[in-house]
């Protein structure tokens, strides 16, 4: 790394930082010389491409090589709010904002080589942009199925990617059974939240936190939970590491729900083995739409995975979430949507009943941006007005006060 600045036309050098543009006017650049660099191999850039041993033999292309290799953060800033230790892995930062781009990566390139017309999905939010973008980058025709009050501005950022849109009328949570009927008729391979090749392409998150963090391990990993299709990866990541000797003890899993749709909590709390599907009544509203599911098809898988790792399953309200996810903005500088919010709210209620404890480590999973969902009105906005004349007189009171 230079020490220097250089300006880029007359050569003259510079050891001030703060000055920006050289005597003759240009702006100046850091003179860092890389010599000796060698460029990384290939196969390290591929995302989460680089576990081919867990993944289907094929070469990723389009934005299938940009999924996954997340950053995962420490964010001390968060601990406070959290009660503990915590790290972050940032799944926004997928080539869709969200972390069913990992799913997406290995199925949609997994059923291009099968004899198929096209790739479906039922949903409107993440999974219906994620499908529709790898489908898009690959060059597969894809449907995706939507109820018909969808907003415009949820089917703008699906549209994009020019899939076929189909409005179904009836009753849309029911379409899940039909859907697996359609891909035994048609030549279409719908790849719903419970894919066998999404999860595949899941549990590369575990793989990662792991290798981030090594030598230390986490204690515990806390995640949203609506289908159960992201716990159901990462369980899997848990068991193939404890299968190749990686994983000594397995991370509790922490698994959070919207209180306004928590089949699995409920499950949890009254000590059952399996998932039931709720009742339209016990179905409320909620800002976290992406965990609304009431009848979760991997809800069963998911909630034997926290018991078989020693964790817990909770249910925070639409008010913790704002919360939660204005302290991911203010203490972390992370910009996730509500849903994503819910791992931070449920850690902090998980602390504070002691089943979290404040030295051990916890990873959260903020599962998606909030970029999609700016101007909808989530964030209350200060500004200060001064006069260009009054800025330098009243800039550093201003920040004092
Ligand atoms: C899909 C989604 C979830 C829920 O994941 P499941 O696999 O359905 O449990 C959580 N957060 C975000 C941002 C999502 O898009």
């Amino acid at each position: 790394m230079g020490t220097s600045t250089v300006c880029y036309r007359c050569n003259r050098r510079y050891q001030d930082d703060n000055q920006v543009r050289c005597e003759c006017g240009e702006p100046l650049w850091f003179d860092d010389d890389l010599a000796g660099f060698d460029l990384p191999s290939p196969r390290e850039m591929n995302g989460l491409w680089r576990y081919a041993e867990a993944l289907p033999d094929l070469r990723p292309e389009g934005i299938a090589a940009a999924a996954g290799r997340t950053p995962l953060l420490r964010s001390p800033r968060l601990d406070q709010v959290a009660g503990c230790r915590v790290y972050v892995k940032d799944e926004g930062e997928n080539p869709t904002g969200s972390y069913k781009d990992r799913g997406s990566a290995v199925a949609v390139s997994h059923a291009l080589q099968q004899d198929i017309d096209a790739v479906g999905t039922v949903s409107y939010g993440n999974m219906a942009m994620s499908t529709a973008a790898h489908a898009a980058s690959l060059g597969i025709d894809c449907v995706v199925l939507v109820p018909t009050d969808t907003p415009t501005s949820r089917l703008e950022l699906i549209a994009q990617y020019d899939p076929t849109i189909i409005q179904v009328e009836g009753e849309y949570g029911k379409l899940y059974d039909d859907v697996l009927d359609l891909n035994r008729e048609l030549p279409i391979s719908f790849l719903l939240s419970d894919a066998p090749a999404r999860i595949r392409g899941y549990k590369t998150a575990l793989f990662e936190i792991y290798e981030a963090l090594a030598p230390d391990t986490p204690d515990a990993i806390a995640l949203p939970a609506s289908s159960g299709g992201f716990a159901s990866g990462i369980w899997r990541g848990i068991l193939e590491f404890q299968n190749a000797g990686v994983i000594d003890t397995p991370p509790r899993l922490y698994l959070v729900q919207t209180a306004a749709s928590d089949p699995i909590t409920r499950a949890y709390i009254a000590d059952q083995d399996e998932v039931s599907a709720l009742e339209a009544e016990a179905v409320g509203e909620t800002i976290a739409h992406s965990i609304g599911n009431p009848n979760p098809p991997s809800g069963t898988r998911a909630l034997t995975a926290v018991r078989q790792t020693g964790g817990a399953v909770c249910s925070v309200t639409d008010a913790d979430i704002r919360q939660a996810q204005r302290q991911f903005a203010r203490r972390g500088g992370l910009c996730v949507e509500p849903a994503s919010a819910t791992p931070l709210a449920g850690v902090r209620q998980l602390t504070s009943r002691g089943e979290i404890d404040e030295d051990e480590t916890v990873v959260l999973l903020p599962t998606g941006t909030g970029f999609k969902e700016m101007g909808t009105g989530g964030v209350s906005i200060q500004t200060n007005t001064l006069s260009r004349s009054a800025l330098s007189s009243q800039l550093a009171s201003l920040l004092s006060s």
